[in-house]
């Protein structure tokens, strides 16, 4: 896709630290190094987000990842954890516009942060469950 700077680094139009390549995905070092070896995974394909991945690219993409995540490990034996991250919509953080996926290896008193807030007393859970499985059956 025109001005798309991840189709850009999948074309090899532009230059990124690429650690892993085939016919389907490209995986190359993040600009940002959340933490030392943070690495993204992306479609050569140019697809938005989650909502426009089919079925079969995402399996694709997704099977991918366990084996860069041993890599990692291998790499940076000294990690206690790895987040496995997708933002979706720049409601939820996206800034790339080409969906991806961040393997960001944690460290002991490492400043990245995912927060989630316990709200299990005021949900209501069962609502959320039939909405959902209301939608998926449409
Ligand atoms: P998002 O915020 O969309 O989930 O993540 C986009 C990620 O792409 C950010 O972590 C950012 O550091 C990374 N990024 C943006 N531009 C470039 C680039 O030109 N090269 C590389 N290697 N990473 C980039
Ligand atoms: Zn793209």
């Amino acid at each position: 896709m025109n001005n798309c700077i991840f189709c850009k680094i999948a074309a090899g139009d532009i230059p990124a630290h690429i650690i892993y390549e085939d016919d389907v995905v490209i995986s190359f070092v993040d600009l940002s190094q959340a933490t030392t070896g943070h690495v993204l995974i992306i479609p050569k394909t140019h697809v938005q987000d989650i909502f426009d991945l089919s079925d079969e690219l995402a399996g694709e993409v997704f099977k991918r990842v366990p084996r860069i995540a041993r890599a990692i490990e291998k790499a940076f034996p000294t990690i206690i954890g790895l987040n496995v991250v997708n933002n979706n919509r720049e409601g939820a953080g996206q800034s790339v516009f080409h969906s991806h996926i961040h393997l960001i290896p944690r460290y002991e008193d490492d400043d990245f942060e995912i927060k989630f807030i316990d709200h299990s007393e005021t949900a209501d859970h069962a609502q959320i469950a039939e909405k959902i499985k209301e939608a998926l059956a449409l």
